[in-house]
């Protein structure tokens, strides 16, 4: 498929897909979710989110939200990335954390200068939206997400604004709503108010 890239191309932005919207509206309100199995005798969380459990196959699985607490397991400091809109975020810190849940999880620590990175330190999650938004700042021009209690949105409640009888399809993004908030991670220790 060369040549068809779009101007607007990003890399930075998921796709939604209706199974994934529930976790990129609840991003979008400042909330990390698992997927964890409720079959008997397994139980565990994963992720990334998938429609089965990973350790048993089990499809009795189901959503909930995280405490958003983990621990740094190991990084890489990127300094060259030419997919846009990393380009301009360089040097930026890709990590993977243990979440306090148990899973495993590719992310991003923020707030940390590199010489302060330790393996185990204690992280807890973040949100960055477009243009390096914090939380509450997520909504570029967009009333529905102020207007959203934080927590209280079902995913009926949040629906961006029609029936949902059809199924996105693959790169189906919602610009500007669920989506353009990712989880990201920064030291437990920062006393940073707001
Ligand atoms: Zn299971």
């Amino acid at each position: 498929m060369r040549g068809a890239a779009r101007s607007t191309a990003r890399s930075d932005v998921p796709e939604v897909d209706a199974f994934t919207r529930p976790y990129w509206e609840a991003a979008a309100q400042g909330r990390l979710l698992l997927r964890r199995c409720r079959a008997e005798g397994c139980g565990r969380a994963h992720h990334y989110p998938r429609e089965f459990c990973p350790y048993c196959w089990s499809e009795d699985v189901d959503w909930e939200p995280a405490a958003g607490r983990g621990t740094l397991y190991t990084w890489s400091v990127v300094h060259r990335n030419d997919l846009p809109p990393f380009g301009d975020r360089v040097p930026y810190v890709a990590a993977v954390v243990d979440l306090a849940e148990g899973p495993r999880m590719m992310t991003e620590i923020v707030g940390c200068p590199e010489a302060d990175l330790r393996i185990g330190m204690p992280l807890v999650v973040d949100f960055r939206g477009d243009g390096d938004a914090g939380p509450g700042d997520a909504g570029p021009g967009d009333a529905g997400l102020a207007d959203t209690g934080p927590g209280d949105a079902g995913p009926g409640g949040a629906g961006p604004g029609g029936p949902r009888s059809r199924d996105a399809g693959p790169g189906d993004t919602v610009p500007g709503r669920a989506g353009c908030v990712v989880p990201v991670f920064r030291p437990a220790g920062n006393s940073v108010a707001g």
